[in-house]
């Protein structure tokens, strides 16, 4: 299939070369210069613009940041034409970022009226999933486009849920990094204390994976440095899944919270401390970082 892929960030790079090495043709696309050399020289064939990537594709698939940048580069603003303006009638567009499910239901509106299929199919998983392959996707959408999108979405990931109608699968993703963001503090507030306390953050760990504590962050995510080799804390906190975005996530959350008027008390308060650690300039840090909040100083 010819696919083109725009967004080669964290998640963006690695899923597109899973596709790459599953047979597709790829035409891939970022804003930034660094990114497209970064993945070019892993093979990944990178177009001249965004427009140029889509010209003969049948799947478009988008990663980027946040709504802004979704809504800016399908329907385009401020004089520029939307990327939905080069896209064939026909064609299978796939947004695997997090954004507002409104923004997502504006797009595939828009996306309907010019004949294109959108569906939303943002991703869990980390950067371990993308790189692994086995990323959950959660797709909000018409069926028939899923069943479109499923073996391109098998490339990439090892679950995939039909949430609901378009806009749905962001906001079954919030619910999850609402709960991701209470966890990541939950649980490096209990390393800070066992680790205040003269435990060894690894033996500590492994006894709360096995017990009643046990979840993600233990088992794959560890956010205390040298406790797990693989996570982003051993890597002083670089890639992985940055602060500021984690912060957006709960921020969406939270506009969500209000309009159906739902109780939310710890994800207010979740996106209140990640909002203090970014402003403590560790916005571009992968967001288990947050254990700095807590961790006695050495
Ligand atoms: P990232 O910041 O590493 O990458 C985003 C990329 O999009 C950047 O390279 C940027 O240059 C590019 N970009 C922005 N606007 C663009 C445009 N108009 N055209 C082309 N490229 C553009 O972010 P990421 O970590 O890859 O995350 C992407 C999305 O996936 C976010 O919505 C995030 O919330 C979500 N997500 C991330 C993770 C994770 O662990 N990193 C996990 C699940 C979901």
């Amino acid at each position: 299939m010819k696919i083109a892929f725009i967004g080669l960030g964290n998640m963006g790079g690695p899923m597109a070369l899973n596709l790459l090495k599953a047979g597709h043709t790829l035409s891939a696309f970022d804003l930034s210069a660094d990114a497209c050399r970064k993945l070019g020289a892993e093979g990944l064939p990178i177009a001249k613009s965004a427009a140029e990537s889509v010209a003969d594709a049948e799947v478009v698939i988008s990663m980027l940041p946040a709504s802004a940048h979704v809504e800016g580069l399908f329907l385009g603003g401020g004089g520029k034409p939307g990327l939905l303006d080069s896209i064939r009638a026909g064609t299978l567009v796939i947004d695997s970022s997090t954004i507002a499910a409104a923004t997502s239901r504006k797009v595939a509106e828009a996306a309907q009226a010019k004949g294109i299929a959108m569906i939303d199919a943002p991703v869990s998983g980390g950067t371990g999933g993308a790189i692994a392959g086995t990323l959950t996707f959660m797709v909000g959408g018409e069926t028939r486009d899923l069943e479109r999108a499923r073996p391109v979405l098998e490339k990439m990931g090892a679950n995939i849920f039909h949430a609901g109608a378009a806009g749905a699968g962001q906001t079954a993703k919030i619910c999850n990094n609402m709960l991701l963001g209470i966890l990541m503090i939950g649980t490096s507030e209990a390393l800070a204390l066992g680790v205040a306390n003269g435990l060894d953050p690894k033996v500590l760990s492994e006894i709360m994976r096995r017990s009643s504590g046990g979840n993600w962050a233990l088992e794959k995510y560890n956010p205390m440095p040298g406790v797990m080799e693989t996570s982003p804390a051993s890597k002083n906190y670089a890639g992985g899944f940055g602060t500021d975005l984690m912060l957006k996530d709960l921020g969406l959350a939270q506009e969500n919270a209000a309009a159906v008027r739902a109780a939310t008390p710890l994800g207010g308060l979740a996106r209140s401390l990640y909002a203090a650690h970014s402003l403590a300039g560790h916005g571009a840090l992968d967001f288990s970082s947050v254990l700095k909040l807590v961790q006695k100083p050495s």
